[in-house]
């Protein structure tokens, strides 16, 4: 979940890092149009294979080597058991799905980008007042799991730094 667009829209490399570099893995970095650049390559990651492993993992940037998801420090550091740890997974990986689901009723099926971006795409959508009542209603369902999804990340997943 943390690099299939679920927790994350995007991996920023650090000023020090080689742009070039990371390019040339295949991640398609780009940069922010911010006063001072960003580089950044959005997720879901192109690295992620289907067996959730990453391809680059060797060359893979500072974000990803120094981020821990507060749920496996959690276990790691015996404050929670792992069963516990893997039913936060479960939880999370199921409210994730609710979303998907209600993302791909409300016709958003663009499953390259991220869960929060392909949410706001449809946001934009319902705001500019083109909908009708069964999807306004299908959306407030999606706005519903996509806030169950984020009390979930931010209470367990996230950790102070990325907050
Ligand atoms: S480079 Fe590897 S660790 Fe980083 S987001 Fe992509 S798959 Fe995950």
């Amino acid at each position: 979940m943390c690099c299939d667009g679920t927790l994350f829209d995007n991996v920023r490399l650090g000023a020090d890092e080689d742009a070039a570099a990371v390019k040339a893995l295949g991640l398609p970095v780009r940069f922010s149009r911010a006063k001072v650049p960003v580089a950044f390559f959005r997720q879901p990651c192109r690295a992620l294979g289907a067996d959730c492993t990453c391809s680059v993992y060797a060359n893979r940037p500072a974000q990803c080597r120094s981020f821990e998801c507060g749920v496996f420090k959690a276990a790691e550091s015996g404050d929670i058991g792992y069963e516990s740890a893997h039913r936060l997974v479960k939880q999370a990986r199921k409210r994730a799905e609710r979303a998907r689901k209600l993302l791909r009723k409300m016709g958003e099926r663009d499953e390259g980008l991220s869960l929060g971006a392909r949410f706001r795409r449809v946001q934009r959508w319902v705001e500019s007042g083109e909908v009708d009542a069964a999807a306004g209603e299908t959306f407030a369902a999606l706005g519903l799991a996509m806030h169950q999804l984020d009390l979930l990340a931010h209470r367990k997943f996230y950790t102070e730094e990325e907050v």
